[in-house]
């Protein structure tokens, strides 16, 4: 086999089986398809034997599961999923391990199989403490079953947990937002996920908006709440690292690091995407279509990119090989998404060109009016700003 990639490679493996569909939800997830996960699970060890075989064992610093719904997984079959990724990759031995769970999903027994299997980090669903709120979203816990959830993954010994809330939802008040903060803060996780509720087409909440059955998300109303958010954490001892992510010292998500520092990841599982090499390409959507496909290959060749362009890997549906000057602004765009901003000297060193010869006068317009910060090599957008920071990264990257 030929070794493409030495370099360090991030794993995620989707799982996109989920107990209900939730009514705010456009992931590629599916409900109603359990008696799939058996069929799955062997389609995905096969795709991690032959990406193994293929990129001859790469170190891996993050391992990630997300879904869909991973805790839907059997512990059995999350045990042959883990021998066989240990088995294909060189798995760091400080490798962090995270894997979502849906709090309806889990018992005491569950989180104590995780830690079991080398799981060291999780990613837990809460959504909302407010019963209400999760009917809303449709959820399939109340706010005691995600604390239930929580508490037990704590006896269980893990020592890295994120929750993840949704704020702006309808007859949400600033004080309801607060009561769910507080909540969460009292809690002590190392790590919280914050996201506005948005409507995604095709969702069950977007007909019902549409039908008048429901109100749609108020973009000052959330921007109040984004800013109460982050009062109340920074004082809580959390630190803002990223546009929707807050942790304790040390404990930023390293999965997700790689994504928004343009690093290099394997996607595993159906609807996957990657980022290797230069490429990016995406699995096929359907779960019976990557179960049916991702077991078709008998042996793995020796090269892995003719392969994969010339369309010997039949389970992956798309691969483009993007032009420099689009990997170069989805850089930009990832890295400002961080509260440690764009570092102006690496930026040089990775694309052979210093920013301000790009971006220059784009940046110092936006600088001027406060939207971006520069603090020595670091570009940066405004603390107080980053609700709208998409904007902000879209006036840049147009005006070039
Ligand atoms: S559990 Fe998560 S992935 Fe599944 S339907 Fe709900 S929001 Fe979507």
């Amino acid at each position: 086999m030929v070794a493409v990639n030495t370099a360090p490679l991030s794993l995620y493996l989707h799982i996109p089986f989920c107990d209900h569909r939730c009514a705010y939800c456009d992931f590629n997830a599916y409900a109603g398809l359990d008696a799939l996960i058996p069929a799955y699970t062997d389609a995905m060890i096969r795709e991690i034997t032959v990406w193994g075989a293929l990129l001859a064992s790469p170190p891996v610093p993050t391992v990630f599961f997300g879904g869909g719904t991973p805790s839907l997984l059997p512990l059995p079959l999350l045990e042959r999923i883990i021998t066989a990724l240990r088995a294909a990759f060189a798995i760091d031995a400080g490798a962090e391990w995270s894997l979502e769970v849906n709090p309806g999903t889990v018992d005491a027994a569950y989180f104590r199989g995780l830690r079991t299997l080398g799981i060291n980090r999780i990613s837990l669903g809460v959504q909302s403490f407010d019963d209400g709120e999760l009917q809303r979203l449709d959820r399939i816990h109340d706010a005691a079953a995600a604390t239930q959830a929580y508490a037990a993954a704590r006896a269980a010994g893990f020592n890295n947990i994120s929750l993840d809330l949704i704020f702006g939802l309808e007859g949400q008040t600033p004080a309801g937002w607060e009561r769910n903060l507080r909540r969460a803060a009292a809690l002590a996780p190392e790590h919280l996920s914050l996201y506005a509720l948005t409507i995604e087409e095709g969702t069950p909440l977007a007909r019902r908006i549409a039908r008048g059955q429901a109100g749609a998300p108020d973009d000052d109303v959330q921007a109040d709440m984004y800013e109460q958010a982050q009062a109340l954490l920074a004082a809580a001892g959390y630190t803002q690292y990223e546009i929707s992510n807050w942790a304790l010292p040390g404990r930023a998500c390293r999965h997700n690091l790689v994504y928004w520092r343009d690093g290099e990841w394997l996607g595993l599982g159906a609807g996957a995407h990657a980022h290797l090499a230069g490429h990016r390409f995406a699995v096929v959507a359907s779960p019976a279509a990557y179960s049916r496909l991702a077991g078709r290959l008998a042996a793995p060749p020796a090269e892995w990119l003719p392969l994969l362009t010339g369309g010997g890997l039949p389970w992956i549906r798309s691969v483009e090989t993007p032009a420099r000057d689009r990997d170069l602004a989805d850089a930009v765009a990832m890295e400002l998404r961080l509260s440690e901003g764009l570092d102006l000297e690496r930026f040089a060193t990775r694309w052979g060109q210093r920013f301000e010869a790009l971006f220059g006068s784009a940046a110092s317009e936006l600088i001027a009016q406060g939207l971006l910060r520069q603090c020595g090599d670091r570009l940066r957008i405004a603390p107080e700003r980053r609700f709208v920071a998409a904007d902000i990264i879209a006036q840049l990257l147009a005006a070039r």
